[in-house]
């Protein structure tokens, strides 16, 4: 069996984290290498190692997280300019083989730049 990864152990509540958000698919935990002043990671329960693993049974999930990542946004006060991004794959940056998307805001993203 694959390992499991850290994000499976946060969720299973084997490493002790704060949860900004929680519900029965997915949690929502602040980045322990912040990028941004704010730096969330929304993760699924389901632990899909990269976006390409997804499959069409996925599809619901998926749209879970999208539509939590807006309101948690909102809820934070920076729905008007966050940012959510998914590595996919070690060439693209990605070190945590569980699904997640970063959600990075209030800092300053330039004008029709994704910042590489
Ligand atoms: P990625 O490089 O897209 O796979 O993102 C993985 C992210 O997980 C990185 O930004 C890490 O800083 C973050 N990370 C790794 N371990 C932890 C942890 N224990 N708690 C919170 N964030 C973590």
């Amino acid at each position: 069996m694959a390992e499991r990864s850290i994000f499976s152990r946060i969720i299973d509540g084997e490493i002790p984290t704060e949860f900004v958000y929680q519900d029965d698919l997915c949690v929502c935990i602040r980045d322990i290498a912040p990028q941004a002043p704010t730096h969330l990671l929304i993760i699924p329960r389901k632990s899909i190692p990269k976006l390409v693993d997804a499959t069409a049974e996925d599809q619901a999930l998926l749209g879970h997280l999208m539509v939590k990542a807006g309101e948690i946004a909102r809820q934070l006060g920076v729905g008007d300019a966050f940012r959510l991004v998914i590595n996919n794959g070690a060439g693209a940056g990605q070190t945590v083989f569980h699904l997640h998307i970063h959600l990075l805001a209030n800092k300053t993203f330039k004008e029709g730049s994704l910042g590489f």
